[in-house]
């Protein structure tokens, strides 16, 4: 069936249009085990017909101006956003994040956000001289075919930060979104190809081999790629024979660093969501908390009472604002670095206690205290809602220790003193360091990681730029 943008479909209806007719791989809902659908499994033929028809559309795509560009993406917005309850649906009975909350509604609306604002930055060819020698420009031009692969966490929202800067730098783009939630993604793109000209923009859902195969590929420009460190590393490998450009958005164990002169009720709201958005799937999540010997006791009593009041459940019901971990392995993982915590002696102040007979992958809100910092839970990334809080006394030493891990995507620092904040922030090794609030992305704002949290940036004219292969011209 076709959806128009005009036409609001239901979840219903934006399933038939990207299940196969028959077969596929039945998707389960996280919170219920119920079937959402069935998910096409795409081959290395679909593939090869995908990049094919991306690049024989890319030239008249990359011929027009930024302004005919951006306004084809303005109309992708205004089809996400009129089919914005069915998307969102759809995406929190496949993910399993809940309607409400910063989780699936928000999450729809940031795709429609972000492209309008990536249409929008101006993105003009920079004069670097221009003197009785000659003068010198620097373009940008189309890169070609861009391959995007994405996560299972922030499914739409992570493609539209690649599709975005890719389509609005005249490329077209073939996507491989994460086996776990190929439907939501698939049903995005073919919302946004309503109204976006003809194969700009494909979905190719295979499984790691059809991803290893769009990385190989030589009429691929570059990987635009967002997931764990070890995928990336792989991929880093298998780019090397056709040298492509690459921006690697990868995992992080983000520490916040909380100052003895905090109100701890006042910041404990934002504290508890910047480690649980998402139900701690997040990849710029805090993910260790350093809290001052002072305040300590004070910050892991507001958390636990911010952790009592917050509902978890079935996506659908309006009343949930954290859900069930996305998948099995990942519940695994969870389950395990909590229990190497309790094992060790630690001390859990809330959750921790899973019922495993109860359906779905639930794991409860689970805050840790009186853990070392060597522990599991703490130097490895989580990526689900268990949050360690480790006590520090010495400021240089806990800085020391937040920098001593080979990721470094984000930081931050919680102060009433703002300067002390940004004067401890330009000592964090992250790519963005907030201060009293942590994982705020912004589309004007550049995001990257330091060290192996990945190189390269999206969001803003910064990420534009990395779309594009700059061209200098000179006379
Ligand atoms: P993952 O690395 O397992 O998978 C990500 C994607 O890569 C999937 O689509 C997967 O099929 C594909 N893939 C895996 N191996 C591949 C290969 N060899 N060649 C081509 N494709 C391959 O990650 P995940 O479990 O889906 O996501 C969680 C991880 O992603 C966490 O570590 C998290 O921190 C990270 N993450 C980072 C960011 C960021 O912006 N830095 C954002 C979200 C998630």
């Amino acid at each position: 069936m076709t959806v128009e943008t005009a036409t609001f479909a239901t979840a219903a209806d934006l399933l038939d249009a990207v299940q196969p007719a028959t077969g596929g791989r039945e998707m389960l809902d996280p919170a219920t085990g119920a079937v959402v659908g069935r998910a096409p499994e795409h081959t290395a033929a679909d593939l090869e017909a995908a990049i094919a028809a991306a690049r024989a559309a890319q030239p008249a795509w990359g011929a027009l101006t930024h302004a005919e560009r951006g306004a084809a993406m303005n109309s992708a917005a205004d089809a996400i956003e009129a089919n914005a309850e069915a998307l969102a649906e759809l995406l929190s009975r496949e993910q399993g994040k809940p309607l409400n909350g910063p989780n699936a509604r928000f999450e729809v609306g940031a795709c429609s956000a972000w492209l309008r604002a990536t249409a929008s930055f101006e993105l003009e060819p920079e004069v670097l001289f221009d003197d009785e020698g000659g003068r010198a420009e620097l373009h940008y031009r189309p890169l070609g075919v861009v391959g995007a692969i994405g996560p299972w966490n922030w499914p739409m929202m992570i493609a539209v930060w690649q599709i975005a800067p890719s389509l609005r730098m005249g490329n077209t783009v073939v996507v491989k979104p994460s086996g776990n939630t190929p439907l939501s993604v698939l049903a995005l793109a073919h919302v946004m190809n309503t109204a976006l000209p003809a194969d700009l923009l494909h979905v190719v859902a295979g499984r790691r081999d059809v991803g290893a195969l769009l990385v190989e590929h030589p009429d691929i420009a570059k990987i635009m790629f967002t997931g764990s460190t070890g995928a990336g590393q792989k991929i880093i490998k298998d780019s090397a024979d056709t040298v492509k450009r690459l921006t690697m958005e990868l995992g992080g164990n983000d520490a916040g660093i909380v100052l003895p002169d905090v109100d701890a009720q006042a910041i404990a709201q934002d504290l508890f969501w910047g480690a649980f958005i998402n139900t701690g799937q997040t990849c710029a999540a805090l993910k260790r908390l350093y809290v001052h010997e002072d305040v300590y006791d004070d910050v892991c009593a507001a958390l636990v009472e911010v952790a009592r009041n917050v509902p978890m459940g079935v996506g659908l019901d309006e009343n949930n604002v954290l859900g069930p971990l996305q998948n099995k392995s990942q519940y695994d993982i969870v389950a395990n670095l909590v229990q190497a915590a309790k094992d060790s002696g630690a001390r859990v102040l809330i959750g921790g206690d899973p019922d495993e007979s109860a359906p779905g992958y639930f794991y409860p809100t689970t805050l840790v205290a009186d853990i070392d910092n060597d522990n599991p839970l703490v130097a490895e990334e989580q990526f689900g809602p268990a949050l360690p809080i480790i006590k520090y006394s010495n400021l240089d030493a806990v800085i020391e220790q937040a920098n001593a891990l080979d990721v470094g995507l984000g930081g931050s620092v919680w102060s009433a003193d703002r300067d002390r904040a940004i004067e401890i922030a330009s000592r964090i090794q992250s790519g963005t360091v907030w201060i009293n609030k942590h994982g705020a992305v912004d589309p004007r704002m550049p995001f990257g990681g330091m060290k192996q949290s990945g190189f390269g940036l999206e969001f803003g004219v910064e990420g534009l730029k990395h779309l594009g292969a700059p061209q200098v011209i000179n006379y």
